[in-house]
Formats: C-alpha cells, structure tokens, sequence
C-alpha cells in the first residue's frame, strides 16, 4: 500500500505554512470549519489549482468536495477565524470572519504565498446572529466576477472551487447552501488594523504592520519611516485598483472598510455589477439607498477608506502625535494625484495613445460626457473605437464626430500606426464583460434547474475578454436586464 492509499489528501499537493497564526492571538481564534452533510463539488478552477501546484486531478471528484466543504482538512490546514472590524457605510463595528475559515497559506513552487479560505463554512466566535452558511447564487456570483476580474488583468482573490453542502440557507427564500474556496494574497483588511487600534493594542498593530509589510512589501524595510511608507504603498495599490475598476465600468457596491485588502486586490464580492450606460451616478446595490459606494464615489470612498487606515497607523508614524498626523496628512494628501496618474495612464491606453499630452485628460473626459449625455454603452462604446467604421447611433452623433476629429488629430502627432494604436486598444476594451443579464440568467439555470451549463459558457466567455469571437456575441448584447436591476448581499 502506498502512502497515498493511506492519505486520500496527501495526493493533493498542499503545502502549508501558516504564519498569520504565528501572530498575536488577539488577530485570530482557531476554529475548525463545520462539516456538512452531503459535499458536492459544482465548479473546480482546473487552471487555478495547476498554477498553485495543486493536482486538479486528485480534486475533481469526493476527496476534493470534501476539502472544498470543510469536512476534511488538508495536511498542514491550521484553521482560524481572522478578527476584524470596519466601516460599514461610513459606522465603525467590531466585525470578524463570520461565516468563513482560512485554512491556512499554501506556498507554490515558486515560492508565492496564497491564503486560502473557505467562504460559508459555519458558525464562529464572530458570527453574531448569522448562521455562518451561504448560499449557492451568491458563491457562484463570486466565482464569476472574481474570475472574470482576473481574466480582465485587475489584481483580485480569485476563486477556486464551490462545494454544495446538501443543507438548505434560509434567506429571503431558502435556497441551497454552498461554500466558496477563495484564493488570496492576503486577508488583512483596513479593518484588521482598526479592530487593534480600536481595542488600543499597539503592540500588536506594530507586528501586523511588520507582517504586512515583509508579506506584500518587502521592500520598504531599510526605509527611513517604513510605516510611512506601508501608508504610501497601500495607496498606491487602491489608486491603481480603483483605476482599474473605473476603467472596465465595475462597481464594487460595498467598499466598506472591512472589505479593503492591504495587498491590493479587489475582495468581497457582493452586490458588485458592470455597468451598461455611462453614468457616474450608477448605484446597483439594494442596500446601498444613498449612493455611496456608487460608480463616480469609488475614488473618494478609497481615499476615505485609506484615512481611517493612516489613522490607525498614527502612533507608528511618529512618537509625538502632532507630528505622525502631520506626516499622515501630507501622505494622504498624495492621493489624487496617484489617483490621476493611473486614471490617465489607462486612459491613454483605451484611447490608442502612445505618447503624453496635456490635453489626454480633457480629450478622456469629453468622451465620457458625450456618452452620459447619450446614454451610451461604456463597454460598447469603447470597444467601437477598435474598429474603422464603428456602428451604432452614438458614433452618428454631430458630439461624436466632433470629437473624433480630435481624437484622430491626437492620434496623428504619435508616430505609431492606427493598426498599432487598434491593437492597444483591443487589449484594453473589453469586447466581453459579465453583463448582469448574463450573470442572472446563469445563476438561474444553476440555482433553480440544477443546469450548471449556461454558467460555464458564461465562464469561458470572460476568460478571453480581449477576443472578440463570434461565438460570444450574446455575452456582448448590452441591453440591460431592466432599468431598476439590483443586486444583493445574499447573506
Ligand atoms: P460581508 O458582507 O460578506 O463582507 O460580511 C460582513 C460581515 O458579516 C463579516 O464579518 C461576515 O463574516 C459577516 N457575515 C455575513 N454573512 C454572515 C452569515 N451568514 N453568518 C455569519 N456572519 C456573517
Ligand atoms: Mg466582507
């Protein structure tokens, strides 16, 4: 008998290292996920469990969904609940991993660090009134727009596998109960950091600073004020992530502290959704009444969210209060223009520019205005631009044309081709976005009739955003579900 015979999991290829329980204890508590009835895998991310080293293989079958479901622990796991808090629309909580379990970190190969979570897995020390369970549309939800994210080259948690639990979730409706594998560079959230500083524990903040800092950037240490410079770094990760965002029409629908990741990638998804028409004020979350986290708000909302990070930093900065809000201020300060630098720079590509002007900005804007005015497609839209004689009523507008004289004059104080202008353009428009119509339609096919088929053509359409095939046309289509889609937390 080999050992593998005797160890179903150690076939697998886990390779766990667990240093976030290596931490004080104030930022975890062991917890074993709570085993389900009856494990069942619906999706497994082939590609994502090879690029971590794992064996897809050994895991496309009982021995995965039982690991994907919590019922068996893969050699090594050290399972915790991480504590947090957060600003949830604006209101500070004492929050903490409710209803998911971080098994520990894999290390590949290559010697890359993944937290790898499970997401709906039963009741911990935090999970208040929730039932620590979630249901199967809301995980598939996730899968979907964190992939679709990835394909689409934003920094994201991804995911690698749903397991259904054969136990119902009561909801709204009951509906049946799943758990999400998420993969991550980290789960330390901006509200890692407030839930030490809000129970005045600077000793420990201090250590969770020098662990983010070694995990995600290691860099910073010889700097003269590393802590500063974690601020800056951090900033600089949410400019280029909010950027990144705005520039495919997403909306991430809760940017509440709690769901603000230090190592940059976008997380949690929830009621998040693409938007069709061009409009800043587009707001897809049935629980976000006034507009907050809207598609226009999501640079200040980051700017916001990062000044009550800095705050939690103080006593890091500077021995002497007045001068660490002084350092703190001025950093933060640095934001908008971080903020545009990325903006623009993404600009420039969508638009087929090689070269700097000063007047790029205003020639970015101009468009977006004609589209809101319009009440064009952003996606659509865009992705015209890559063709020679782009169809559709918007581009027969008398604004539109003006517009592309200039557009067109700019193009021609660059030395490049318009071919070579056309190909950058077609690897930053996206001919295939998760339009909501898409994802709703999948999701129903899945929840209701058990058909998960819709839902991976769904799936292979967003792996290959930049291609615009034939067969994809559908996933194109932009007329939206209805004009007062909303989208929900599900939990
Ligand atoms: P989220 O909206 O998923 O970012 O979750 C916000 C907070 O609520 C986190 O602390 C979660 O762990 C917690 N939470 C959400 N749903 C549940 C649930 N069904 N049971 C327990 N805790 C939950
Ligand atoms: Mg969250």
């Amino acid at each position: 008998m080999s050992s593998q015979d005797q160890n179903p999991l150690a076939g697998q290829g886990w390779n766990f290292d667990n240093s976030y329980t290596r931490l004080p204890e104030s930022l975890f508590v062991r917890q074993k996920p709570v085993a389900v009835k009856k494990p069942e895998l619906a999706l497994l991310n082939r590609e994502l469990a090879a690029s971590l080293g794992l064996d897809a293989d050994s895991l496309d079958g009982p021995e995965g969904a039982a690991v994907f479901a919590g019922n068996n622990l893969p050699a090594g796991a050290d399972p915790i609940a991480q504590a947090y808090a957060g600003h949830q629309f604006g209101h500070f909580t004492m929050l903490g991993d409710g209803r998911a379990i971080l098994l520990g970190e894999h290390v590949t190969a290559r010697g890359e660090r993944f937290d790898i979570q499970l997401k709906g897995s039963g009741q911990t020390p935090f999970s208040r009134r929730g039932d620590g369970r979630a249901a199967l549309g809301p995980m598939l939800r996730e899968y979907i727009i964190s992939e679709a994210m990835h394909a689409l080259g934003i920094p994201t948690t991804r995911s690698l596998a749903v397991a259904t639990t054969g136990e119902p979730v009561h909801r709204e409706t009951t509906q049946a109960g799943a758990i999400l594998t998420r993969v991550a560079s980290s789960h330390i959230r901006v509200g890692t950091f407030e839930y030490l500083a809000a129970r005045n524990k600077t000793d420990d903040l201090r250590i969770l600073a020098e662990y983010t800092m070694r995990r995600h950037y290691p860099e910073l240490a010889e700097a003269k004020n590393p802590f500063l410079e974690l601020l800056r770094a951090v900033m600089e990760g949410q400019a280029r992530l909010v950027t990144s965002w705005l520039h495919v029409g997403f909306i991430h629908g809760v940017m509440n502290t709690d769901n603000m990741a230090l190592c940059g990638e976008s997380i949690d998804y929830g009621p998040c959704a693409f938007m069709d028409a061009y409009d800043p004020a587009t707001v897809f979350s049935s629980i976000d009444r006034d507009g907050r986290y809207a598609y226009g708000n999501q640079p200040s909302i980051a700017q916001w969210n990062l000044t009550r990070l800095a705050e939690t930093l103080l006593p890091l900065l500077h021995e002497r209060e007045e001068q660490a809000t002084v350092l703190a201020q001025e950093t933060l300060e640095e934001f908008p223009e971080m903020f545009r630098r990325h903006w623009i720079e993404g600009m420039r590509a969508k638009l087929g520019l090689f070269t700097a002007e000063d007047e790029d900005a205003s020639l970015a804007r101009e468009l977006l205005k004609l589209m809101q005015e319009d009440g064009a497609d952003y996606t659509l839209t865009l992705r015209g631009l890559t063709e020679e004689t782009p169809d559709g009523s918007f581009f027969r507008d008398t604004g539109f044309m003006r517009w592309r004289e200039r557009w067109e004059a700019r193009l021609a104080r660059q030395s490049e081709t318009p071919e070579e202008s056309r190909i950058l353009m077609r690897a930053h428009n996206p001919a295939v976005i998760p339009r909501n119509r898409r994802v709703e339609e999948a999701l129903e096919a899945a929840t209701l009739k058990n058909d998960l088929a819709p839902l991976k053509r769904l799936l292979d359409a967003l792996s290959t955003p930049f291609e615009d095939r034939p067969e994809h046309a559908r996933y194109r289509d932009p007329a939206p579900l209805d004009a007062d889609y909303r989208t929900f937390c599900g939990t």
